[in-house]
């Protein structure tokens, strides 16, 4: 039985949910709806801050109420299936709501399950993630507290939210170690699943002058693939020509989880059917390519960018335009080509912004710069420039 039923429903309510709302109520759609079941919004981006001891966590939290659009209507629930063939969205407690356009951004699961022995390890005995809000915090206390042994940082294989932070947060370690002098006590690896540091050789170059300099063992075409908590040892695999077949100790371990779509949406009609299950769309127009009144972006959809909130800020002017098309029975005339940045920290006082779209071709905002080196200006973009244009102009529609 239908609950409700809304002109545009959005399932999920983080960086791309609230985007959306923002900028439909701008355009003059009056009945938007946000299916979205926390009472809190985090600006995940300075995960990476936190883990490295530049910001506190509470900069990274606000109430969802503040910034839901008062004019979006919040249903304050978890999202169950979906039934694109009758038009409705089952939530966990049975209610269903009917909907004209459907946007589906509830985000990407972390799957760490995936990597063995290491759910029960987490936030203890040197273990940590910046991928959680609670544990980024802890992976600054055992930056903080270790003098010598051996840090090892992780990168998984396959599709993962910004993925320039599980190298960020080894470059903000071995800095605060330099400056407390004791980087050459500390025996540092980084163990990613790419040929290269980075996938524009550009900037790869640069990147692999600043592993270089702090004296960190680049482990590429690799994976860590097992925790032992209790001997403080990690498997690390080969998975490609030059990779690393080896067992690393460690005192201080920073993890980054395999990711891939929640389980929910991956069972769902909406999904591509693969092993990662996103929401099957096109590339470009942000449609579903089987239900034309579903759209997708963010994290969840399967769209090949680099998963990151600047890719969104591109993303939803399109998404928003197009269901404007599709209501008004006009052809979808807005395109996505691909546009993300990673802000890359190569200290606590530089910053290379890589700006690039789908054929991985550098896009640079700021022509001033050379795109491929760090600056330090752009680290105060980081620090202040992007979360005050997050908070007060991208999620109120505006940037
Ligand atoms: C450590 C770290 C560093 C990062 N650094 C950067 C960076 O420097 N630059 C950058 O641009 N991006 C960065 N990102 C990535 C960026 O934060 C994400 O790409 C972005 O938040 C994705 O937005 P989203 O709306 O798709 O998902 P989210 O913002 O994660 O929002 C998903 C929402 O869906 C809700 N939800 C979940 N399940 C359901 C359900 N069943 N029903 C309804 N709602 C549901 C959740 O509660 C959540 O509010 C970083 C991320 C991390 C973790």
């Amino acid at each position: 039985m239908t609950t409700a039923k809304h002109q545009i429903l959005i399932v999920g309510g983080g960086t791309a949910g609230i985007t959306v709302a923002a900028r439909e109520l701008r355009k003059g759609y009056a009945d938007v709806a946000v299916i979205e079941p926390s009472s809190t919004h985090y600006y995940q981006p300075l995960w990476t801050l936190v883990g490295g001891g530049q910001t506190k966590a509470s900069t990274t939290e606000r109430t969802e109420s503040s910034v839901m659009p008062t004019k979006a209507t919040w249903i304050k629930k978890a999202a169950f299936a979906f039934d694109p063939d009758n038009n409705t969205v089952t939530c966990a407690d049975g209610a269903t709501y009917e909907y004209d356009v459907l946007v589906v951004c509830p985000g990407i699961q972390l799957d760490w399950n995936r990597i063995d022995g290491l759910e029960d390890t987490l936030g203890k005995d040197g273990v940590s993630s910046n991928y959680r809000f609670d544990l980024a915090p802890r992976t600054w206390d055992f930056i903080r507290t270790t003098r010598s042994g051996t840090a090892v940082f992780t990168m998984p294989s396959g599709p993962i939210k910004c993925a320039g932070a599980p190298q960020k947060i080894a470059y903000l370690a071995s800095d605060h170690w330099r400056k407390e002098g004791v980087l050459d006590d500390i025996d540092v690896h980084l163990v990613v699943p790419t040929p290269r540091i980075f996938g524009i050789p550009e900037i790869a170059d640069n990147l692999d002058a600043v592993i270089a300099d702090y004296g960190i063992t680049l482990h590429t075409n690799s994976e860590v693939t097992s925790v032992e908590a209790e001997g403080r040892k990690v498997a690390v695999k080969s998975i490609g020509e030059g990779g690393t077949d080896t067992t690393l100790p460690y005192d201080v371990l920073h993890v980054v989880p395999h990711q891939s779509a929640p389980n929910w949406i991956k069972s769902s009609p909406l999904s591509t059917g693969d092993a990662n299950g996103y929401v099957d769309i096109d590339k470009y127009t942000m449609q579903h390519v089987r239900y034309p009144n579903v759209f997708s972006l963010g994290d969840a959809g399967s769209s090949p960018n680099s998963k990151t909130g600047a890719a969104i800020r591109k993303q939803a002017p399109v998404v928003v335009d197009n269901i404007d098309s599709f209501l008004k029975n006009q052809p979808l005339g807005a395109k996505y080509h691909g546009y993300a940045s990673c802000p890359l920290v190569t200290s606590s006082h530089a910053m290379l912004l890589a700006e690039f779209d789908y054929s991985m071709q550098m896009t640079p905002s700021i022509p001033l710069f050379d795109p491929a080196k760090p600056h330090r200006a752009y680290w105060y973009l980081k620090k202040y420039g992007l979360p005050f244009l997050y908070w007060n102009l991208m999620l109120k529609g505006l940037a």
